[in-house]
């Protein structure tokens, strides 16, 4: 099932092509890892890490305070070999990737993303994602249509759902977001998708109790309002101290007040 599309001269496989491998386990944790203005959300079952969604950190960090956030992963990653799911292509949610690639080392064992890459950084990327090192690559093409996209799911395990954008109008709104399922409670990692994304296509659905990433590092994510927090437990928001965006909004934060907020400016790794 492998087709080109816009990947330079690279055949990938396309999302008809993508089944998440069968897997069970009692215990999910989702870890919210303190990447300072960017995001990184770690899935363990039975304490065994085996999904990592976006491995990215602030757009100016330094190669050592890159190389830094690497090191302290890069160990466990090794011996996992999780799958890496990367919500969409902006730096604040692939720069510890382009680390790995100034090293040449690569620990995933998988690679799910969007497959329309939007400049040369995030090319380069890729190519050494798919030519080096990572065996499976799963480029997921979303159609082109007007207005905020609807997500649908792309596929499903028993602790892991994974949405697809049924189209596109802006990076930001046309991600891969994930969906961490425990018997009673929905953990949502949702990257820098919109809330009326979510709100439509996971939280009108969902009986259970729900824990929040909040997208975009708690700025701007089209229209907050939509979202009923009455079955929200806890909100994670993945944020830098101090950033230059004044992320997250208090207009956002205030959205929430019933439910347990946690910063990782404040806090550091968030587990939920
Ligand atoms: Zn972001």
């Amino acid at each position: 099932m492998a087709k080109k599309d816009n990947i330079r001269n690279k055949e990938v496989i396309d999302e008809t092509g993508y089944k998440l491998p069968t897997i069970s386990g009692k215990e999910i944790r989702v870890e919210v890892r303190d990447v300072g203005q960017g995001n990184c959300n770690e899935i363990y079952i039975d304490g065994n890490l085996k999904y990592v969604y976006d491995f990215g950190t602030n757009i100016y960090a330094t190669k050592e305070e890159v190389d830094n956030l690497i090191n302290e992963v890069y160990s466990i990653y090794e011996e996992a070999k999780p799958i890496l799911i990367l919500s969409h292509w902006d730096l604040d949610h692939y720069h510890l990737l382009k680390g790995l690639e100034a090293k040449n080392k690569n620990p995933f064992s998988a690679f799910v993303f969007i497959g329309e890459l939007p400049n040369k950084t995030s090319q380069d990327v890729y190519e050494f994602m798919n030519e080096k090192l990572v065996k499976e690559v799963y480029s997921i093409t979303p159609r082109r249509m007007k207005g905020v996209p609807n997500l649908t799911t792309l596929t499903s395990n028993a602790v892991l759902t994974i949405y697809s954008p049924d189209g596109r109008s802006s990076r930001n709104n046309s991600e891969l977001v994930c969906v961490a399922h425990r018997r009673d409670t929905d953990i949502i990692l949702s990257g820098d998708s919109y809330y009326e994304q979510i709100h439509n296509a996971i939280l009108s659905n969902s009986v259970k109790n729900i824990n929040l990433v909040l997208p975009h590092h708690g700025g701007r994510a089209g229209d907050v309002s939509v979202v009923n927090t009455k079955n929200i437990k806890n909100v994670a928001i993945s944020v830098g101290k101090d950033n230059n965006y004044g992320h997250p909004y208090p207009s956002v934060t205030a959205h929430f007040n019933k439910c347990k907020v946690k910063e990782t400016s404040n806090v550091g790794q968030i587990t939920l």
